[in-house]
């Protein structure tokens, strides 16, 4: 939606509110985009360890201006402050280097929604970490966020050209974007039945033993096959890096959860935090985990509503909902529905 401004008074965002991370300052990045709607935003990931914008928020900063041709003051490394002005969401074909290993799918999500309903296609080549705890690794974008936003109406195609790990980072991927005119509404209620899974292990520059031992605690926890547990070598690697992606395909959803090697840190470890995960979500029977829930947030609201069932909302969410909800008036509403499953709607019905 390449919108007009919507006012010219800025609202003003606490980033210390709720989770107090980076996800704020890029859900107000992409709803600005979205609806015109200038802010200026204080304290800035104020509950993290190095509060202020590091690479990767400076990065999403740039290249949402870049996108809105906006005007920005303090964007500045560790800044807590900022202002941003956008004027005209403009399509094209763009590159966005964070630099660092810092996550480059964070710098798509901040892009993205302004995107699907510009007034044409866009080709983004995004540099960075592919593969980073705390944030969707390029896995769980091609394989469950963007397959539905294509049942949205848009059509986004991603392509892995090189994974990056932290610290060495040097991965790259491509998007091109094809917008629609005005997202569908989605509604997930039932996740269906399952009928496919795999295990896969992204390995460089470490030893195959890592990627073994991370799927033995697949087979024995899960009981997956060994058919469906692999491992994928990082050609012309830049630095060490592991991660284990678990992806689940159900008739109405694909999951994907993941550990993340770090130094110091067991593979059995790694496995058993990502098998975790997946349990928590079979377990409760629902269509939506964790991370999805608060990624579709953004795109609901753009399609005017929608709903879906998930676990336990968790703090990103209910922030995300907050910090959307003061750029457009469309309620959110978290309804407990039973011990393990929650139903979160978007728009008025
Ligand atoms: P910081 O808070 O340090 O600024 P950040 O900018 O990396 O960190 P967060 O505010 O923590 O960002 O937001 C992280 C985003 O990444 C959320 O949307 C969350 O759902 C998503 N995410 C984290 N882990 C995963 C995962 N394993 N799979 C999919 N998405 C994930």
């Amino acid at each position: 939606m390449a919108s007009g401004r919507k006012t010219d008074a800025m609202i003003t965002i606490d980033g210390s509110e709720g989770e107090g991370g980076g996800q704020i300052l890029r859900t107000s990045l992409a709803l600005s985009l979205v609806t015109g709607q200038p802010f200026r935003m204080e304290r800035i990931r104020a509950k993290r360890q190095k509060p202020g914008l590091l690479r990767q928020h400076l990065t999403a900063v740039e290249a949402a201006k870049t996108v809105g041709c906006a005007e920005v003051a303090g964007a500045d490394m560790n800044s807590q402050t900022l202002e941003f002005r956008p004027e005209l969401v403009t399509p094209g074909n763009y590159r966005f280097a964070v630099g660092t290993a810092g996550s480059a799918t964070l710098v798509l999500q901040t892009v993205l929604p302004s995107l699907l309903t510009a007034s044409a296609t866009s080709t983004l080549t995004l540099e960075g970490g592919t593969h980073n705890p705390l944030a969707p690794p390029f896995d769980f974008l091609a394989r469950s966020f963007m397959p539905l936003i294509h049942r949205m109406g848009p059509c986004v195609e991603l392509e892995l050209r090189t994974p990056g790990f932290f610290p060495a980072g040097g991965g790259r991927f491509h998007a091109r974007i094809e917008p629609v005119k005005q997202l569908s509404r989605l509604v997930l209620s039932e996740r269906g039945a399952i009928h496919g899974r795999r295990a896969r292990v992204w390995l460089s520059k470490l030893s195959p033993d890592v990627a073994e031992r991370e799927l033995a605690v697949v087979r024995d926890e899960l009981k997956w096959r060994s058919e469906e547990c692999g491992m994928e070598l990082v050609p012309h690697a830049k630095g060490p890096g592991n991660a284990l992606v678990l992806e689940i395909e159900a008739e109405n959803v694909t999951e994907v959860f993941t550990g993340f090697g770090e130094r110091g840190r067991p593979a059995e470890e790694v496995a058993e935090l990502a098998v975790a995960a997946a349990k928590v979500w079979l377990e409760a029977n629902v269509p939506v985990d964790e991370h999805l829930a608060d990624q579709l947030l953004i795109p609901m609201v753009l399609a005017g509503g929608g709903s879906f069932r998930t676990t336990k909302p968790s703090l990103h969410t209910t922030t995300n909902a907050d910090v959307i909800q003061r750029f457009l008036p469309v309620p959110i509403r978290v309804e407990q529905e039973s011990e393990l499953a929650w139903r979160v709607r978007v728009g008025a019905d």
